[in-house]
């Protein structure tokens, strides 16, 4: 049999990636999981757990692995259908890595080396390893390697698709029509979740002050007062002003994004503060359970992770194909 050659999938093909850097949050969930969990109908999407990427900083092996596993049991519980959607541990389809090498020699050093994101966490001080120079030609890989159509991305992570998409570009242009270019789809802007201590960070795994960060697993006493504490102004009124209402507006926008809903109560922060502690834990509530139940069986977890990278592996070895026959390699 002839295998055909396509670079064009006939549909939308989307990619969403986590890094196993620590627990999934609100912002994970409502930034891009449940984005993920409401296109599984409309597109074909892949979720990618990538634990490469967490290795380009300071790491600890045993959390990196407990921390990817603890993730996809949370996709699972979030109503990712790995039916539908392919659950992939990035380190489990070898060809990422190969892939990785192939571009890197389309990518140049001052390209990499320009990245805002390495920029920053190079000036963070403490040894730069080499793979944080290098890790968004590995995310081009992730991406080129599935023939994606879209990637949704926050504002973040623009420099890194645009990225993607030179090296596409040059690799076609010079060694011949092999990669799909990616579109950036840019989520729901209310779906930005900032820090609740700190509300001018946005909320992140790694970033942000801890305090001010609602983890998808935490108990309804942690959530309450989290939400709690989150820092308001001295204003007094319950009004979306991104400028001088940060910490309100983000309250604001968790709420609706939650519930669909505006505030009731538009003078009382600390209504306010009750509406959105509430509106959270009915949220993060059957995620929490359908975890628990799921966690009770991490072989079935693995199984899913094992059948997802299955399920990608002959695209992933197709496009690696491709690539080493365009840029020079024997067969
Ligand atoms: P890290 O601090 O390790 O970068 P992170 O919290 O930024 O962690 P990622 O694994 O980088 O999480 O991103 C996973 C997905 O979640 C991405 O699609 C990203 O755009 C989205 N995301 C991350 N933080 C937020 C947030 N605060 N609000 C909305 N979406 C978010
Ligand atoms: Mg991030």
């Amino acid at each position: 049999m002839t295998t055909t050659v396509t670079t064009a999938p006939a549909r939308t093909r989307r990619l969403s990636g986590f890094q196993p850097t620590g627990h999934l949050h609100l912002g994970n969930l409502l930034g891009a999981l449940r984005p993920l969990v409401t296109a599984q109908d409309a597109a074909e999407s892949i979720a990618l757990i990538a634990d490469l990427h967490a290795m380009t900083v300071e790491h600890d092996p045993a959390e990196v692995r407990t921390c990817a596993l603890e993730q996809a049991t949370v996709m699972l519980a979030a109503g990712v259908d790995p039916e539908r959607t392919p659950i992939v541990l990035q380190s489990q389809v070898r060809e990422h890595t190969e892939l990785h090498y192939l571009l890197e020699c389309v990518a140049g050093y001052g390209e990499a080396a320009r990245m805002i994101q390495f920029k920053e966490k190079s000036a963070a001080g403490g040894p730069v390893r080499l793979s944080l120079l290098t890790y968004p030609v590995l995310m081009a890989a992730d991406i080129l390697l599935y023939d994606v159509t879209q990637v949704p991305v926050g504002a973040d992570q623009d420099q890194h698709l645009e990225l993607t998409r030179s090296l596409a570009t040059r690799f076609n242009t010079r060694y011949g029509r092999t990669f799909v270019v990616p579109e950036g789809v840019r989520p729901d802007s209310a779906a930005r979740i900032m820090d609740l201590a700190d509300p001018a960070t946005k909320m992140g795994k790694s970033s942000g002050s801890g305090a001010g960060r609602i983890a998808l697993l935490d108990p309804p006493e942690v959530i309450r007062r989290t939400v709690a504490r989150a820092a308001t102004d001295t204003v007094g009124l319950v009004r979306r002003d991104r400028v001088d209402q940060p910490g309100i507006t983000n309250l604001i926008d968790i709420l609706a994004a939650c519930t669909g809903r505006p505030p009731a109560d538009p003078t009382s922060y600390a209504a306010l503060k009750r509406e959105v502690a509430d509106a959270v834990e009915a949220l993060l509530a059957p995620i929490r359970a359908r975890h628990a139940e799921l966690a009770a069986d991490p072989g079935h977890v693995r199984r899913v992770l094992a059948a997802g990278a299955e399920r990608v592996r002959p695209i992933a070895a197709e496009t690696v194909r491709r690539a080493r026959a365009a840029i020079g390699l024997l067969d």
